[in-house]
C-alpha cells in the first residue's frame, strides 16, 4: 500500500524537527503541512474525512519517533557479480533497507568485471535487475588505458569515476600513476564530471612496511597500521591536490582515516578547488588500541587510528571540512578474512557495517552532543549533494518520500549473525547502540514499520542515473 498521508510530531524539516504532515502522491512528496503541537491526532480525523480511502495510505508516527530523510550511502561494494560469495544486491541492499540507507551508490571494483566501460555497467545493471530493496546507482572506474571509455560510462548514467593510487586488492581494478591520473582527470574535466579517489601513497607504505618487518606476521591492529602510516594519506592527498590544481576537475577523498591530512584539505578549499572529502562510521566509532589481537573484522585500508585521530576527526565533521560520512561497506567470506590468521597483513582488508553504520555515528554523535539532524546532514543531505542526487537526500517539495523511523530511545546490541549482510562477520558485533531505524519508506513504498517487523520486504528498488550536474558548488557554499 503506497503512502499518501504521514502525520508526525517529529518531522526533519529545513534541519528542524517540527510537528508535520507530509502529503505524497506516486512517491513524490507533494505537498506539507506544519503542524502546532499536538495537533496530529485531529490532523488524522480530518484527513480520513476528506479523504476517502486515505485511511489505508495514511501512516500515523509515534510522537516517540523521528521522521527523516532516507539516508543516501554512496560508498558500497556490492560485489555482484563475481565475488556473490562476498555480497550481492539482494543481501546488500535488504541490509541497507533495514539500516535507514534508502539509496546506494555501487563501487566500481571488487564484482567482476569491475564497472571500466559501458558494457561492464550494463552486466552489473542486469545482475541487479529485480532483486533491490532499495535505489541503487553505480560508480564507474579509472584504470590504465580505460580514458577513452569514460566519456560514454558517464552519458551512460554513472555518478562519477574510482581510482586508486596504489594496488586495490583486486588485480582486475589496477591503479594510476601520476600520468595516468592527469589524463583522466583531465578527460573527466571536459566534461564537468567527478573523480573519487582511494587517497594512500604506494611508496610511504612500501618504506613503512620495510621498517615494521616485511617476513613478521603482525596480528597486534596498531602494528598493523603503522605499515600504512598516515604519512601515506597526507603524501597522496598533497599530490591530488596538485592534480586538482593544474586539472581543474571536480574530486572527493574517500575514506579519510587521518586526521592529520585536515589542514591541508582545508587550505585546498579556502584556495577555491573544487575538493571534498568523507570519513567512515568505523573511523568514528573505533580506536586501534581497543582491537583485539588478530581481529581482521577490523582491517581497513586506511586503517583506524589511535583514540587522539578519532576525536580529531569529529573535530573535523563539526568544522565542515569533512562534508560526508558513508559506511565503505567492504565484506568478504570468512575463508577471505582469516587467510593467514592471525597476521592481519593477509586477511582481506574492509569492514562489512552497511546496516550499521547510520545508527552507529547517532549513537557516537550522541555521546558527543551532536544531533540527529547533523548525522543526517553528512549521511543524506549531503552525500546527496555529492553524486547529484536531487531527488533524495532531504524532506521537501518535489522529492521522493524516501524515509526513515527513527527511535532514539530504543537501545540494542549489535549481533553479526542477526545482520542481513551475506557474511556473519562485522567489526560491529557486539556494540552497543542507543537509537534504531525501526521504518523505512522508498518512494512512498513502506519497506517495512515498527509494528510490522515480519513481513517479507519487496524488491522495489530501481535504478538511479547520474546527472552530470555540478550541484557540489551547492555542497561548499
Ligand atoms: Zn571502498
Amino acid at each position: 500500500m503506497m503512502l499518501r498521508h504521514l502525520i508526525a510530531e517529529q518531522v526533519l524539516l529545513d534541519g528542524e524537527f517540527t510537528p508535520a504532515h507530509l502529503e505524497v502522491l506516486e512517491g513524490e512528496i507533494i505537498r506539507i503541512h506544519r503542524l502546532s503541537s499536538g495537533e496530529g491526532r485531529r490532523r488524522a480525523e480530518i484527513v480520513k474525512a476528506s479523504d476517502v480511502g486515505a485511511g489505508a495510505g495514511m501512516t500515523v508516527v509515534s510522537p516517540r519517533h523521528q521522521v527523516l530523510p532516507g539516508n543516501v550511502d554512496t560508498h558500497v561494494h556490492i560485489n555482484e557479480p563475481g565475488r556473490t560469495s562476498w555480497e550481492g544486491f539482494a543481501t546488500g541492499t535488504m541490509a541497507a533497507a533495514l539500516g535507514g540507507v534508502t539509496s546506494v551508490v555501487d563501487m566500481p571494483l571488487n564484482s567482476i568485471p569491475p564497472t571500466v566501460d559501458v558494457d561492464s555497467l550494463r552486466i552489473k545493471q542486469q545482475a541487479a535487475a529485480g532483486q533491490t530493496f532499495v535505489d541503487v546507482g553505480f560508480w564507474g572506474g579509472i584504470i590504465p588505458g580505460n580514458t577513452a571509455q569514460l566519456r560514454s560510462l558517464w552519458d551512460a548514467g554513472v555518478f562519477g569515476f574510482k581510482c586508486f593510487l596504489l594496488p586495490s586488492g583486486v588485480d582486475e581494478f589496477p591503479p594510476v600513476n601520476g600520468v595516468q591520473l592527469r589524463e583522466a582527470m583531465t578527460e573527466v574535466a571536459s566534461f564537468d564530471g567527478l573523480v573519487i579517489v582511494h587517497a594512500e601513497d604506494a611508496e610511504t607504505i612500501e618504506r613503512a612496511t620495510d621498517l615494521t618487518g616485511r617476513r613478521r606476521r603482525l596480528s597486534h591492529y596498531a602494528d598493523w597500521a603503522e605499515t600504512r602510516p598516515h604519512d601515506a594519506e597526507v603524501a597522496a592527498i598533497s599530490d591530488l591536490i596538485e592534480a586538482v590544481r593544474e586539472t581543474g576537475c571536480r574530486t572527493h577523498i574517500l575514506h579519510l582515516a587521518s586526521a592529520r591530512a585536515l589542514d591541508i584539505i582545508a587550505d585546498a578549499r579556502a584556495e577555491g578547488l573544487p575538493l571534498t572529502v568523507e570519513t567512515c562510521p568505523h573511523y568514528l566509532c573505533f580506536d586501534a588500541e581497543a582491537i583485539p589481537d588478530g581481529a581482521a573484522e577490523f582491517k581497513c585500508c586506511p586503517p583506524i587510528r589511535d583514540r587522539g585521530n578519532r576525536e580529531a576527526l569529529w573535530d573535523g565533521l563539526r568544522e565542515g571540512i569533512i562534508d560526508a560520512v558513508v559506511s565503505d561497506h567492504s565484506p568478504s567470506t570468512a575463508e577471505e578474512k582469516h587467510r593467514g590468521a592471525p597476521d592481519l597483513q593477509q586477511a582481506w582488508g574492509g569492514i562489512s557495517g552497511l546496516q550499521v553504520g547510520f545508527s552507529a555515528v547517532a549513537h557516537e554523535a550522541r555521546l558527543r552532543g551532536i544531533g540527529i539532524e547533523t548525522v543526517s546532514a553528512w549521511m543524506a543531505t549531503n552525500t546527496s549533494l555529492l553524486a547529484g542526487l536531487r531527488r533524495k537526500g532531504s524532506i521537501a517539495l518535489g522529492k521522493d518520500a524516501d524515509l526513515v523511523i527513527y527511535d532514539p530511545g530504543q537501545t540494542n546490541m549489535v549481533s553479526a549473525a542477526g545482520l542481513a549482510h551475506k557474511n556473519p562477520i562485522s567489526a560491529y558485533d557486539h556494540y552497543e547502540i542507543t537509537g534504531a531505524v525501526v521504518g523505512a519508506v522508498l518512494r512512498g513504498t513502506p519497506l517495512y514499520t515498527a509494528q510490522d517487523t515480519t513481513s517479507a520486504l519487496v524488491p522495489v528498488g530501481g535504478f538511479l542515473q547520474g546527472l552530470g550536474s555540478p550541484e557540489l558548488s551547492a555542497l561548499r557554499r
